[in-house]
């Protein structure tokens, strides 16, 4: 009977193990296989990250400027409007009107006038001098150096601020999301959202490393100028085809 009972009790130990084991060696596969996952995932963004790189070495921002308070000018111009047009226009504006402080006492209709080829010239003409108004005013005369400092500004939305952390502070605080930004991002699959740039924006953040998103910005808006156009992209000469959705269709 002794027996009987302490053989029972083996046996039941015994299952009891191969349970714990099992679970355990199930565990580990569970842990392999997000691993891998992470490993794929991780290794896609670094494809597209290299190839953009390799292809367009020399990505940058192409507004002209020369001063913090200069690129905030241009980058509000530049809204509906591309770099090239911007870049015709303000050499005499910032001639006209090189400081902070010269834009903030500028009359408005004298800004208009030099603003008028970029489009939206009454509503650009009156943030610009308001801009400079509050910078002098609030900021003791400089660009401030802040996200929330930035958004404070008439005009500046988190797109422009992102451009002028990016480019004139070097901060990486957000990524820019512009027209070829949303578009490539959505066809490469790095995001599930069409138009709401700020959930864009958010996805990109979180799959790229922070040290990249100024660079990862440059580099998309100069791929979506050379390849990827919004309507007859060159899906044929472009080295990410085979990981994009957009072509796969
Ligand atoms: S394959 Fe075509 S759609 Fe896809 S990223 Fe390249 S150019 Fe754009």
């Amino acid at each position: 009977m002794l027996k009987k009972v302490v053989y029972k009790k083996i046996e039941q130990a015994q299952s009891v193990f191969s349970l714990v084991s099992k679970m355990k060696k199930m565990r580990k596969v569970k842990k392999a296989k997000n691993v891998k996952k992470v490993k794929i995932k991780m290794e896609i963004e670094t494809i597209i990250l290299e190839f953009l790189r390799e292809q367009y070495p020399d990505a940058k921002c192409e507004l002209l400027h020369s001063s913090i308070w200069q690129l905030l000018v241009a980058t509000i111009l530049s809204a509906q409007c591309t770099d090239v047009q911007v870049n015709k226009i303000t050499p005499a504006l910032f001639e006209r009107f090189p400081e902070v402080d010269n834009m903030a006492k500028a009359e408005l209709f004298e800004i208009e006038d030099l603003v008028r080829a970029t489009g939206f010239f009454h509503n650009k003409a009156k943030n610009i001098q308001a801009s400079a108004r509050m910078i002098v005013s609030v900021f003791a005369g400089k660009v401030p150096s802040a996200m929330e400092e930035l958004l404070r500004l008439p005009g500046v939305g988190r797109k422009t601020a992102n451009v002028v952390l990016s480019n004139g502070f070097g901060i990486n605080s957000g990524i820019v999301v512009d027209t070829h930004v949303k578009r490539i991002s959505y066809r490469l699959g790095l995001t599930k959202h069409q138009e709401n740039v700020e959930k864009i924006e958010e996805d990109l953040m979180e799959k790229f490393p922070q040290k990249v998103w100024g660079e990862l910005s440059h580099l998309m808006i100069f791929h979506g100028r050379k390849l990827c156009h919004s309507r007859s992209p060159k899906c044929e000469e472009c080295g990410l085809k085979l990981r994009c959705h957009f072509y796969a269709r």
